[in-house]
């Protein structure tokens, strides 16, 4: 093996992968585009600055995870950790505000992440994601969730467990934030020292700390959804009620932290108890904040952004329709290959799939990689007069001139 390999925590996707995940995109196309979802596709990097602003100061992602560079020209850009951010400067650069609300995008592109590499996590990895800005309707919420759910099941993802809770707004959240940062202090004793350190830069996250003792005090915190204002508890519980009705399952989990500043209100995540500890196949809520933050008018916005990895490890086999091959063209003498090229070529622009000989086999070799291909015919030819096709499922053979091949398989599959 060469010295060169891909970088730690990267992949490539050889053709098998890549059908399995060009099936996962068609999926996503249709469902999404049928809800009125149109694609997007933003630059692989951005201003590193767009990151630091909304993702949050105060996150892994901006902390730690951010593959960022200097231009050269002294203006610093960082490998896009996430897209929800870059489809909201998109959102304000192309004025769309003014097309008619909610705005409605999707996207299928990669992620970069520095993160110690392991099953299901990666440095470099896709999302499917989808955002509508523009609407602050609880059924825009409930829409992107069951969209979400749809693909999951579309791609026969197993073991999905749907968890949901709401922040309520920031100004909650900012009174909330105070109340248990005193509730933490008031017992240091029962936390471990990284949640302790983190205090006052993100107490939130103590919910999410891995340590026994840790969880064991956070059992008695206070919970942000018994402090939402009566305005974001209406909205949550027009939300559970639209996606009761839509007979999706879920479980309140009030203790739900996602790892992004920017969300406001309704919080969800999908996890696949199929994955071991790499269960988050997919999460996202309501960021009614955003796009004020990057300098546009008060918009809210809500969205969701899936691994594409991970959907795909849940849905173990995807069926991936077979390959077809028309016609082999097989080479069967001195100067055939000239002939057989064209009538590739020729084959191809009737719209059949066509392979010809290209590696100097004989005849009989070739037969056998016909036969391997799952070939429906072969053209064995001579010269530019003499040819033979050969239908491989009934096994029957005519001799015919070369030109006369196309015409014959397009008169069926009978010879
Ligand atoms: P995790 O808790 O696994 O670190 P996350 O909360 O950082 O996930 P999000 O930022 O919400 O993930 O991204 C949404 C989805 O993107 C995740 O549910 C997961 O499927 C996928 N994802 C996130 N980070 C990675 C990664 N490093 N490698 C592969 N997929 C990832
Ligand atoms: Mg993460």
């Amino acid at each position: 093996m060469s010295s060169l390999q891909v970088p730690r925590g990267t992949f490539d996707v050889l053709p098998a992968d890549a059908e399995r995940r060009g099936v996962l995109e068609a999926q996503a196309k249709r469902i999404l585009g049928a809800a009125g979802y149109g694609r997007i596709e933003t630059p692989t990097f951005e201003a590193t600055e767009l990151f630091v602003r909304t993702v949050g100061e105060a996150t892994d992602i901006v902390q730690k995870e951010m593959y960022t560079f200097d231009d050269g020209g002294g203006r610093s850009l960082t490998l896009r950790p996430e897209i929800t951010a870059p489809v909201c400067r998109a959102y304000l650069e192309h004025g769309m505000h003014k097309l008619p609300q909610p705005v409605k995008l999707w996207y299928m592109s990669s992620n970069f992440r520095a993160e110690a590499p392991q099953r299901g996590r990666y440095r470099q990895f896709w999302q499917v994601g989808a955002e509508a800005i523009g609407s602050a309707a609880p059924e825009v919420d409930a829409e992107l969730i069951v969209l979400l759910a749809q693909l999951l099941e579309a791609l026969g993802a197993r073991e999905m467990r749907l968890r949901l809770s709401s922040l309520g707004t920031a100004a909650t959240r900012a009174e909330y934030r105070e109340e248990l940062a005193a509730y933490l202090r008031a017992h240091e004793d029962g936390l471990s020292p990284e949640v302790v350190a983190r205090i006052d830069l993100n107490p939130m996250r103590a919910f999410d700390a891995g340590d026994r003792r840790t969880q064991e005090t956070m059992r008695a915190a206070p919970l942000l959804l018994d402090r939402l204002a009566d305005d974001d508890a209406d909205h949550f519980a027009r939300v559970r009620e639209l996606l009761d009705d839509a007979g999706l399952r879920y479980v309140l989990d009030p203790r739900l932290v996602r790892g992004l500043d920017y969300y406001a209100r309704t919080v969800f995540e999908f996890n696949s108890d199929a994955l071991g500890a790499q269960s988050g196949v997919g999460g996202g809520g309501r960021y009614d904040g955003l796009i004020e933050q990057l300098g546009g008018a008060p918009t809210p916005g809500c969205g969701w952004a899936a691994g594409v990895e991970r959907m795909l490890m849940a849905a173990g086999e995807v069926p991936v329709a077979p390959d077809v091959v028309d016609v082999f063209v097989a080479v069967a003498g001195g100067d055939a290959a000239r002939t057989a090229f064209e009538l590739a070529n020729e084959a191809r622009r009737a719209g059949m799939s066509a392979q010809m000989e290209l590696a100097g086999r004989s005849l009989k070799g070739q037969l056998r990689h016909a036969d391997r291909l799952g070939a429906r015919y072969v053209a064995i030819i001579h010269d530019p007069m003499q040819a033979n096709l050969k239908n491989m499922e009934s096994g029957e053979q005519i001799d015919l001139q070369p030109a006369a091949v196309i015409p014959a398989i397009l008169r069926g599959s009978r010879l």
